[in-house]
This record gives C-alpha cells, sequence and structure tokens, in this order.
C-alpha cells in the first residue's frame, strides 16, 4: 500500500498544508492501491508564488539554456521507461500498448521543443515595427487522468520553451503517475519554482489556478463543461486560455475505400485507449448501400479484440479508470437500447471472467443516426455509434452535425477524394486513410471542442505575448 504525501514546490518535495486523503483504487481489481495527501488552496498559493518569482529569471534565458533543461528532463525520463509503462497499467488501467505508445509521446514531446526552439524566432519585424515574442508569465496547467504524463510533458515542455514557469494539477487519480514525473523532474536538477506540481481536486486546487491573478495562462486538458467553468473564472484577472476539450469525432468511410483496411482502422479509431481517449472516432459514417458488406467484417474484428489485463501485451482493451466511468458507460449503452439503436456486437455488462475490474465489452450500435444521445455526447468508453449516409454530401453533413470539432477521420482510395471530402469538414486534425501524430502541426478544436491549439508554432505562440516596438525615425 503506498502513501503519497509530498507534493512539489520551488525545487523540494513538501508536505502538503492540506490533511485530506484521497483512496488510489485499481481499475483492474478494485482493490486499494494506496492513497494521496492532497493539497489545498494555500499549497496552491505556495505553488503560484514560487513559479512566479522563479519567472523573474526564467523568462530571460536564452534558448539554448532552456534546450538544455529540455534535453536534461529527457534524459531523466529516458532512464525510467519500464517504470513510466508499468505504472500507467496499474493506477490508470492503460493497456500495455497504449502505455508504451504513450511513453514514446512523452519523449517526443521535448524532441519537438527543442526542435521549436532551434527554428522559432522569438523577434521579427513587421511592417516597420520589431516584435518581440515574449513569454506570457506563470502557466496553470490543468489536466485529465486519460494521457496524464503525456500531457505534463507536452504542455510543461512548450511552456520551458517560451520561457514560462508552471503550476501543475494532474487529476487526483493520477498520483503515482505524478509521484514518478515528479522524481524525474527534480533529478533533471533546473533552477527552483519552473515547475511546481499540486496533487489535489479540482474543485480547490484547480480552482485557486483559475481564479489567482498571477497566473498569466491556463493550459486545460479536459471535458468541456469544466473547459467551460474555468474560462469563466479565468476572465475575471484576463488570463489567457487554451482550451482542449471533449469530442464526437466523424469517421467517414467512402464507398470506394478498402475496407480491409479502413474498417479495422475504424475500430481502433474508436477503441483507442479503451475508448477513453478525446479523438477517438465514435461515429463510424457508412455507405447505405454498404452496411451489410461491412456487418460481418466489424463483428469479426470486434470479436477478436483482447479486454482484460492491461498489462497483457495482447489486449487492446483495458477497464475504464473508475466505476463512476463504468457506470457512465453503462449507463449509455442502455440509453443506446432505449432510444432504439441495435448492437451489433457487445451490449451491457462484464465481460466473461472480468468481473471484479471495471471492464466493459466493446459496443458497436447499428441503425444508430445523429440525433441519438449515443451519436451526439462524449461517451468515453468503448462504444461506436453506425450510421448511414446515401451521398458524400449527406456524409459531410452528418460528420460537421455536432457541436464538437476535435478530430475526424476519412478513407478512400482516391487520395484526391479523400483530400477534397477532409478539407469540408469542422476539426482540428482530419486524419486521411489512417492514424498519426505530428508534433509541429496544430492540434485543437473546433467549436466546443476548445479554444486554441497546441504543438508547432501555434502551440508555442500561446505561451508567448507580441510586444511591438515602433521607432519613429
Ligand atoms: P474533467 O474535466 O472532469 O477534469 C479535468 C481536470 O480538471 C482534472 O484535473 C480535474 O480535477 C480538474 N477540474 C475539475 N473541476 C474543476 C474546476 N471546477 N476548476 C478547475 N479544475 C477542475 O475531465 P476528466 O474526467 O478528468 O477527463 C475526461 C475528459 O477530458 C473528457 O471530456 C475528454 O474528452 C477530455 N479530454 C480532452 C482532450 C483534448 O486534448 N481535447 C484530451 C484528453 C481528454
Amino acid at each position: 500500500m503506498k502513501t503519497i504525501d509530498k507534493i512539489y514546490i520551488n525545487g523540494e518535495f513538501v508536505t502538503p498544508q492540506g490533511t485530506e486523503y484521497f483512496d488510489l483504487i485499481s481499475p483492474t481489481t478494485n482493490e486499494k492501491l494506496g492513497k494521496v495527501r492532497l493539497g489545498n488552496t494555500e499549497d496552491t498559493q505556495n505553488a503560484i508564488r514560487a513559479a512566479k518569482n522563479a519567472f523573474k529569471t526564467f523568462s530571460k534565458t536564452t534558448a539554448s539554456e532552456r534546450i538544455q533543461y529540455l534535453t536534461n528532463i529527457k534524459s531523466s525520463v529516458e532512464k525510467r521507461k519500464n517504470d513510466f509503462i508499468n505504472v500507467m497499467t496499474e493506477e490508470y488501467g492503460g493497456t500495455l500498448q497504449f502505455a508504451t505508445v504513450s511513453y514514446d509521446y512523452m519523449l517526443k514531446s521535448f524532441d519537438s521543443a527543442i526542435n521549436l526552439l532551434n527554428i522559432y524566432d522569438f523577434t521579427k519585424t513587421m511592417g516597420e515595427s520589431e516584435v518581440q515574442m515574449t513569454p506570457i508569465g506563470v502557466v496553470g496547467i490543468i489536466i485529465p487522468w486519460n494521457s496524464s504524463n503525456g500531457f505534463i510533458c507536452s504542455k510543461l515542455s512548450t511552456a520551458i520553451a517560451a520561457g514560462c514557469t508552471t503550476v501543475i494539477k494532474p487529476s487526483e487519480m493520477s498520483a503515482q503517475q505524478t509521484q514518478l514525473i515528479i522524481e524525474c523532474l527534480h533529478e533533471a536538477n533546473l533552477p527552483k519554482g519552473i515547475f511546481n506540481i499540486v496533487n489535489g481536486l479540482g474543485e480547490i486546487v484547480g480552482a485557486e489556478i483559475s481564479k489567482n491573478p498571477d497566473i498569466a495562462k491556463i493550459s486545460f486538458t479536459g471535458s468541456t463543461n469544466v473547459g467551460k467553468i474555468i474560462a469563466k473564472e479565468a476572465i475575471n484577472s484576463m488570463k489567457r486560455v487554451t482550451l482542449e476539450l471533449g469530442g464526437k469525432s466523424p469517421n467517414i468511410i467512402l464507398d470506394d475505400a478498402d475496407f480491409s483496411k479502413a474498417i479495422p482502422l475504424a475500430i481502433g479509431a474508436a477503441f483507442m485507449n479503451s475508448g477513453q481517449a478525446c479523438i477517438a472516432g465514435t461515429r463510424l459514417l457508412i455507405p447505405e448501400n454498404k452496411l451489410e458488406e461491412i456487418k460481418p467484417i466489424i463483428k469479426e474484428i470486434v470479436s477478436n479484440i483482447i479486454v482484460g489485463d492491461p498489462k497483457n501485451p495482447n489486449t487492446a482493451v483495458g477497464p475504464m479508470v473508475s466505476t463512476k466511468q463504468y457506470n457512465r458507460v453503462q449507463d449509455y449503452i442502455q440509453i443506446g437500447i432505449n432510444e432504439g439503436a441495435e448492437i451489433l456486437t457487445g451490449g451491457l455488462g462484464k465481460p466473461d471472467g472480468l468481473e471484479n475490474g471495471n471492464f466493459v465489452k466493446p459496443t458497436v450500435f447499428i441503425n444508430a443516426n445523429n440525433q441519438m444521445r449515443i451519436a451526439k455526447e462524449e461517451i468515453f468508453g468503448p462504444v461506436l455509434s453506425i450510421i448511414t449516409y446515401k451521398t458524400e454530401e449527406e456524409a459531410i453533413e452528418i460528420a460537421n452535425d455536432t457541436t464538437y470539432g476535435l478530430q475526424a477521420y476519412v478513407s478512400s482510395s482516391d487520395e484526391k477524394r479523400a483530400h477534397n471530402v477532409a478539407s469540408q469538414i469542422n476539426a482540428g486534425r482530419v486524419q486521411i486513410n489512417g492514424i498519426g501524430h505530428d508534433p509541429m502541426a496544430p492540434f485543437g478544436g473546433f467549436k466546443q471542442s476548445g479554444i486554441g491549439r497546441e504543438f508547432g508554432t501555434f502551440g508555442l505562440e500561446a505561451y508567448l505575448e507580441p510586444r511591438a516596438l515602433i521607432q519613429q525615425k
């Protein structure tokens, strides 16, 4: 049984002033793994004070100093590969496959931040003026549980590249993963106060970050509802916000697609990270006259998906992070049934032999339509709704008929046609004939999937404030 009773402020592990504990429960067995002592408002204020103080000198560092810091952190993260993968499978229930991808993503965040520092011009000439891109100040980083250390590494590395200091609030459910990244950051031996990490609840630690006037910007990843609460609070002190929120991503399979490739990809896109992914392709749009051909392909693929122990290298779908999340997914499956959608495969309840953990049956609905809640709302579990369309125009219309716009997918054997369809989808990223991550391309949402972009120069500039010097001659 582990007890995590330290947070990290000003280069030191400190005991929080908060005295409440939160139980850490295994998603695989529902046994208690340990507990974490939660920080309170005062702890958060101390962390903000440390970051504010550190900003005075850190904001003046050169690109090569920042590159050195990023290199130091990367090399301490590199030493703990197995620990990162193991803690993610144990604490979060992330599959070994996903935890390995997630670890690579962590390392790549440092590489892309270094790459940006090598190419980005912090001083530009615009019109007759010199424009200086200056670090924005102390950044509050608030993140969810579904890829905790991945989010810490990508947001922190961008903040460091920009010359900003940070206060980070991960989910209380990720405390063991947080402990590990703190150990690596501590080992990297950066000047004190550049990063400060406070375990705690959203309504306490997150709320203080959202309202404290010494926070200049918030970089938030999480649900659309919490994103709205943060944005409303942030406006009082005119904080800048980058909000990476929910999604209900459409996946358009055009009638000329190679189904033997496009359908396995579509199932992979829907059930990635056990369905707990903001970019999951959870609305599969299929030509009406191809449904009967596609149904057996889907049934076959889903019947071969291994659900179970996340530590098994063949497992593709692990447990939901908590019983709360399990119940949410079950509720949505019931809603789909009540709405008149038909279960092609999966359904309510736990798979046989997996009754102890938060396991759900990967579920595919047919006869769904875009008015149903299962097709409109983010479920955040392995539940896919198939919607049929008659024409390409109708497919695009259905794809765009959503309050979200984070990611979309298009498959066709005609690259030009796929490109043309992709160019009409209102989403921050559109994946054509596959799934990939380009760390130099912007990532973020249209509509209620968020505000702003991460990654590449768009991501970096979200941490910078332009100052124009207009000199009269
Ligand atoms: P959540 O919104 O409930 O919580 C996210 C973080 O916000 C947590 O650290 C939480 O403690 C904190 N928080 C909660 N209430 C707060 C408040 N009042 N003020 C400040 N902070 C508060 O999300 P979750 O359940 O942890 O994660 C799932 C959600 O995250 C899904 O909706 C998913 O789509 C979204 N997500 C989005 C992306 C993206 O990049 N767009 C990536 C992953 C997850």
